[in-house]
């Protein structure tokens, strides 16, 4: 016995520090680990109870976790750079209610259902933004998303189909609450005709959430899909539980830098046209 473990063994209010150090890292808990011996400092000082010290210390372990866990979140989501919902300008876009896209951001309602949105607009309005925004916000509400441009995810699922590793791929994209495809419309007529797109709607449907961008509501998805009835179930499927957003105004940044031109606050009336379309 070493002349510690000696005095411990004598006082039994002593505490071993390097052992018990050792043993909160078996337990993974580094927070505590990291924390315990400057909370309990305080806890003597101020006269703490022992539950009061043993809560807080769990308190801070579990957030500190969370709050790694959001954070590799955000990493896998690989969400837009500096694209949040507050430095989005919901002046330019006066057809979209904010109240919604909130909602939208909170989760609850539709993310547990399975269910949709879908932005429509021509380049240039928000639509990645938004979309990229509105993955961010469910990141940090717990949620897990993944954005990706469509043709690539279409092309890394042709890849598995080939390999025969389709289904597996699906399964896996299931961890992500919501799926981001940005701009369908850019999936090439090569790349629709294995139907793999159809696939992760008809897989996802009622259970996991997509969000996707678009130029064209509906009109050209025979497009992007191998054929026309192919298209109707794709947005039969997706139109189901969906909400939809039309962006329906001239690109954001031609506007700012017109705006920047005239050299006048605000932007012309003009631009804020468009209907007003809620699900
Ligand atoms: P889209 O996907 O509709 O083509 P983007 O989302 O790529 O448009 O937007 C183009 C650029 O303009 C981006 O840098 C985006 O951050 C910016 N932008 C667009 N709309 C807004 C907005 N309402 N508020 C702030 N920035 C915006
Ligand atoms: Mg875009």
């Amino acid at each position: 016995m070493t002349d510690n473990q000696d005095k411990i063994a004598a006082d039994p209010n002593k505490v071993d520090a390097i052992k018990l150090s050792l043993m909160l890292t078996d337990l993974r808990l580094p927070t505590i680990n990291r924390l315990w011996q400057g909370f309990a400092q305080r806890a003597d000082a101020e006269g703490w109870t022992a539950a009061r010290f043993l809560a807080t210390l769990v308190e801070h372990e579990l957030a500190e976790r969370d709050r790694r866990r959001i954070e590799r979140h955000l990493k896998q989501a690989r969400l837009l750079p500096g694209k949040s919902l507050s430095a989005f300008d919901f002046n330019a876009v006066p057809m979209i209610s904010k109240a919604q896209v909130n909602a939208l951001a909170a989760g609850d309602a539709w993310i547990d259902q399975g269910a949709n949105c879908l932005i429509f607009g021509p380049p240039g309005p928000g639509k990645s933004h938004l979309a990229s925004a509105i993955g961010l916000a469910l990141v940090e509400n717990g949620y897990r998303a993944f954005f990706t441009r469509t043709t690539d995810l279409v092309q890394r699922m042709q890849v598995a189909r080939r390999e025969l590793a389709l289904e597996s791929l699906i399964a896996r994209l299931d961890r992500y609450h919501l799926l981001i495809l940005d701009d369908l419309a850019y999936v090439q007529k090569d790349q629709a005709e294995t139907s793999v797109l159809f696939e992760l709607i008809s897989a996802r449907y009622e259970r996991r959430s997509l969000l996707i961008t678009a130029n064209q509501p509906f009109g050209e998805w025979g497009k992007v899909f191998p054929d026309e009835t192919t298209a109707v179930a794709a947005v039969d499927r997706l139109v189901h539980h969906a909400t939809i957003l039309e962006m329906n105004v001239e690109s954001y940044r031609r506007r700012t830098a017109l705006d920047r031109g005239k050299r006048k606050p605000g932007r012309p009336a003009s631009f804020a046209t468009g209907k007003n379309t809620k699900d």
